[in-house]
């Protein structure tokens, strides 16, 4: 974990913590369920977006590919439960990840995602994210606009900051594409074989 998700942590500000569906592909679910020695179903859910999901601005703008996208099917998304708080369920009282080895893809590239053309860019609603705000100056969730980054100097440092590089997240946000469009393809099938419940 970096210096900047553990204070983040440390002051109970963590993305982990935040109310939002942790997204999780049929691989993530299985790598996670073979770590754990569990079922699928004690841990995921075919559940619906959260308040807070359906209020990001962006997604509800559509700038560009966003996983919420796949629940435009049902509205329901495969998700990692939550406490009653809705933090994740894998997150110890001391802020970490109790399946950090196996953690899925989402929090292995977050704040990252791709555009339509595969260019690597800001999760445009990490304006939240203290790395995100440590390498744009932003101090406003709200402002989105200081996520432009023509240069890709901002996104260099703040890949650094999560032991990242150029080509090393590139890679794992090829493993989710692929693991998405296996998704969008299977996910009915996923849930019905697994016996995930459908809230
Ligand atoms: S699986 Fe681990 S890294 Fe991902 S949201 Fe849960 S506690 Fe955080």
């Amino acid at each position: 974990m970096s210096s900047y998700c553990l204070a983040c942590s440390k002051l109970g500000q963590d993305c982990c913590r935040e109310a939002h569906a942790k997204f999780i592909t049929l691989g993530d679910a299985r790598r996670v369920a073979d770590y754990l020695g569990a079922d699928i179903n004690s841990f995921a859910v075919y559940g619906e977006l959260k308040d807070e999901d359906r209020e990001e601005y962006i997604y509800i703008n559509r700038h560009q590919n966003y996983y919420y996208d796949l629940t435009r099917r049902d509205g329901r998304l495969l998700q990692l439960k939550d406490k009653s708080d809705g933090s994740c369920m894998f997150q110890e009282e001391d802020g970490c990840c109790r399946i950090y080895p196996s953690r899925p893809l989402i929090c292995r590239t977050y704040p990252f995602w791709y555009s339509d053309d595969f260019d690597i860019l800001f999760d445009p609603c990490g304006s939240d994210c203290r790395i995100v705000c440590a390498v744009t100056g932003n101090d406003n969730p709200e402002d989105v606009t200081k996520l432009d980054d023509a240069g890709g100097s901002r996104r260099a440092q703040a890949m650094a900051y999560i032991g990242h590089t150029d080509e090393s997240i590139k890679e794992l946000l090829g493993t989710m594409k692929d693991e998405i469009a296996d998704y969008e393809a299977h996910v009915e099938l996923f849930v019905r074989n697994n016996n995930i419940s459908i809230p």
